[in-house]
């Protein structure tokens, strides 16, 4: 039997998307905003919907990949009554309290929704190597397993629709600060003459380390023990000292290591030097240490969750 999907958002992301369910056999319906990026999906087979209503009407299954959950508002709202009895697979990125909005919106429209988190780039939807967290209601899911599965290996996080989009989020929180520590060291690095060439292998093994020192310290983070028995906060927060230091010397901006001088400054103000450095998962989730940092973009964008 040939199933039907539909695909609303035809970025990279959509586009790589309907070319996975039409090299799997399925029947495809698209739509973009932009009617132009469907033009070489139409000549690899795809159905091209005039509108949004029309896309919605050719599928049960229907897949967003849209640039956030405005986007979702944008296009579906006008249509809301079109919504009953559709599954809305939501792949676009946004915040985990969104997701259950965006959950119990679908829900008053007689929609189902699931919240998608996707662990790849382009290129890999389709490769074996790629996976999405999911969310929301279980029978949807398993109903839907293999039509998920034609794009990345499905993941399931559970019921509530907030945790797909807050596993996405963890996992993007750890790759922008990280890629913006890489990026910052290289530029650190060019006031020595040191190209990113020359430190990519110094990078890779410290990067290569990583899994081991998580392993080694995720049960005591659990646990709540922070023994400082092979580092100590105060080391640390000398240690970055040092880089915040070296940042200035080269002339390069020195706001990311100010930001982690700051977050070790405050857990040793609060009495925890001679603790592990893990100590600050506790310190940067207590509002009630002082030193926190305020941040526009959050408040800004919790303020309207929808
Ligand atoms: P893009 O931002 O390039 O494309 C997003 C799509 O959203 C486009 O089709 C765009 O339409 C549409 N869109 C944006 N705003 C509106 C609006 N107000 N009304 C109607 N349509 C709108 O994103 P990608 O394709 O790269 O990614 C899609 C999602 O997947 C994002 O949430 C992204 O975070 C996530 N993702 C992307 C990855 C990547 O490597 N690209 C990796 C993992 C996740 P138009 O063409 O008309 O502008």
């Amino acid at each position: 039997m040939i199933e039907n999907v539909t695909v609303l958002g035809l970025g990279p992301m959509g586009r790589a998307m309907a070319r996975a369910y039409l090299g799997a056999g399925y029947r495809v319906t698209v739509w973009n905003r932009t009617a132009s990026k469907a033009d070489a999906l139409a000549a690899q087979g795809a159905r091209r919907a005039g509108t949004v209503r029309e896309a919605l009407a050719a599928a049960e299954l229907v897949v967003l990949s849209l640039t956030d959950y405005d986007a979702m508002y944008a296009l579906l709202d006008p249509v809301a009554d079109a919504l009953s009895g559709r599954v809305l697979v939501n792949l676009s990125s946004d915040t985990p309290e969104r997701a259950r909005a965006a959950a119990k919106w679908a829900a008053d429209h007689g929609a189902a929704h699931l919240t998608g988190g996707v662990q790849a780039a382009p290129p890999q939807i389709g490769r074996p190597e790629a996976y999405t967290f999911y969310s929301g209601p279980r029978d949807v899911f398993d109903t839907h397993r293999e039509a998920l599965a034609v794009l990345t290996r499905p993941d399931y996080r559970g019921e509530d629709p907030g945790l797909a989009a807050a596993y996405y989020q963890l996992t993007m929180d750890l790759f922008w600060t990280t890629t913006l520590g890489w990026l910052h060291s290289l530029a650190v690095a060019r006031a020595h003459g040191i190209s990113a060439a020359d430190f990519l292998p110094h990078a890779s093994s410290l990067l290569a380390g990583l899994p081991d020192f998580l392993a080694f310290y995720s049960p005591r983070i659990d646990a709540g023990d922070h023994p400082g028995d092979a580092e100590r906060l105060t080391m640390g927060a000398a240690s970055v000292d040092h880089v915040v230091r070296t940042t200035a010397d080269a002339g390069v901006d020195t706001a990311l290591p100010d930001a982690v001088h700051a977050a070790f400054r405050r857990g040793v103000a609060a009495g925890f030097g001679e603790d592990s450095m893990t100590k600050l998962v506790e310190v940067l989730g207590n509002s009630e240490i002082p030193g926190a940092a305020e941040s526009d973009g959050r408040a800004a964008r919790l303020a309207q969750p929808r």
